[in-house]
């Protein structure tokens, strides 16, 4: 089995692999610790977490718990906010570094058993007819470069997207093409008790802001904008244009009268999109590299951690019964793909902000509990959190 790219989705993909026996090799292209953005966790990862043996870890090194989420979001102008009890069975999941969190997950699937080679680039597939076969990849010592051979392939490769670009299967939703412009701030406040982990998201006329606080007490800040005002509003510099949307906030600014930023400015395009397809003979698709959603829900990493979960068990069994290919990936494609419908589809319902804070519950109740079988709010933190609700669509692979 070869893994490339070893984020959330592959280092969790190779571990759980790795945790149950098989041989995996994960390619890496950059030195761990390496710079990451989507710092704000949500509970839906837990599972992945505990199967890899650091649930705990994350707490013993002192990660910020995040109980819930605190908008200034929709028609009242009043912040409102969940806590996760109301609607997981996890209380609690953390806010993270990304360097930090990714190194510890990467760490950890080597301690699991998996063979990870860091600054190898994965340059090609190969392939033998339509199945791929293996990939040929350049390392730093290399002078040229080498081929690996695997059972099966996974991509796991964020939005460099290896194989969706190779075969031409990336669709992008036009109606998602966002731009991110953030950087970190020391001496913000913090709310009180349990929400003093929480990220704050707050409305803006032409985008919103996120302010995600950290274990060391830096808090990040960014704002994400369609790309269309972005250039409208053609801005000379990005760290004046951030700074001139703090200005326009109400909460933010209150929260951050007394701060000081800490770090440059960064920006990313972050385009919404989702690959057409997930799988094929020899590969499949977990992460960034199968589809992105916009960063509104901070669902990537418990999306790119759910999946990697449910791929390690479907490859699990492939190599068992290879005769069960076809239908495990297809299995697993299918899953994947209404699970990144339900939460695309909430998410551009949460970006109408004309509604009121309980018409969004609806929706979500709507979405993934349609017999109203449980109260909207509880359906709303289910949503929220990365889990589906009263009918678990990630299902174990469960096929002969
Ligand atoms: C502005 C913004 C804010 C976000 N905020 C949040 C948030 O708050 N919470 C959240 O959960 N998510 C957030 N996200 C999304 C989140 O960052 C991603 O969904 C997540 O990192 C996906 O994990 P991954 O493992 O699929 O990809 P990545 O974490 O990107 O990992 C891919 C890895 O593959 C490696 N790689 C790439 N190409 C090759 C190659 N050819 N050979 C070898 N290695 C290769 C890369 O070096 C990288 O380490 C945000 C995204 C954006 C753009």
């Amino acid at each position: 089995m070869i893994v490339v790219g070893g984020g959330p989705a592959g280092a969790v993909t190779a571990g759980l692999l790795a945790k149950d026996g098989r041989r995996v090799l994960l390619l890496e292209r950059e030195k761990f610790p390496r710079y990451h953005i989507g710092e704000s966790l949500n509970p839906g990862l837990v599972p992945a977490l505990e199967r890899m043996g650091l649930r705990e870890r994350l707490d013993e090194i002192g990660y910020l718990r995040k109980y819930g989420a605190t908008f200034v979001w929709g028609a009242g102008v009043e912040p409102w906010d969940f806590r996760f009890n109301e609607g997981s069975p996890y209380e609690y999941v953390h806010q993270v570094r990304r360097a930090d969190f990714d190194a510890l997950l990467l760490a950890r699937a080597r301690e699991l058993g998996a063979v990870v080679v860091e600054e190898a680039t994965v340059k090609d597939i190969v392939q033998d007819g339509e199945r791929v076969t293996g990939v040929t990849y350049q390392t730093k010592a290399a002078v040229t470069p080498r081929t690996a051979r695997c059972r099966m392939l996974v991509d796991a490769s964020g939005q460099q997207h290896l194989l969706a670009r190779r075969f031409d299967l990336l669709n992008w939703h036009d109606d998602l093409r966002n731009i991110a412009v953030w950087s970190y701030w020391q001496g913000c406040e913090l709310y009180a008790g349990n929400r003093a982990g929480d990220t704050l998201v707050e409305n803006l006329p032409e985008g919103w802001i996120w302010y995600i606080p950290l274990a060391d007490g830096t808090v990040s800040i960014g704002y994400v904008t369609p790309v269309e005002q972005y250039k409208k509003a053609a801005p000379q510099n990005a760290e004046a244009f951030l700074h001139e949307q703090l200005t326009r906030t109400c909460e933010v600014s209150r929260l951050t009268r007394n701060a000081v930023q800490v770090s440059g400015v960064r920006t990313i395009k972050d385009w919404s999109y989702q690959a057409t397809r997930f799988q094929g003979p020899g590969w499949a698709l977990v992460g960034d590299a199968a589809a992105f959603v916009d960063p509104l829900l901070s669902s990537g990493v418990t999306l790119a951690m759910r999946a990697a979960e449910r791929l390690a068990d479907g490859l699990g069994r492939v190599l068992d019964h290879p005769e069960s290919e076809e239908e495990v990936l297809t299995r697993y494609e299918k899953n994947y793909q209404e699970f990144l419908g339900v939460i695309l589809e909430f998410v551009r319902v949460f970006y109408d902000r004309t509604r009121l804070k309980e018409e969004y519950w609806d929706e979500a109740q709507r979405a993934i509990d349609p017999d109203a079988l449980l109260n909207s709010k509880v359906d709303f933190v289910t949503l929220i959190s990365g889990l589906f609700g009263t009918a678990e669509i990630f299902d174990p692979v469960d096929v002969p």
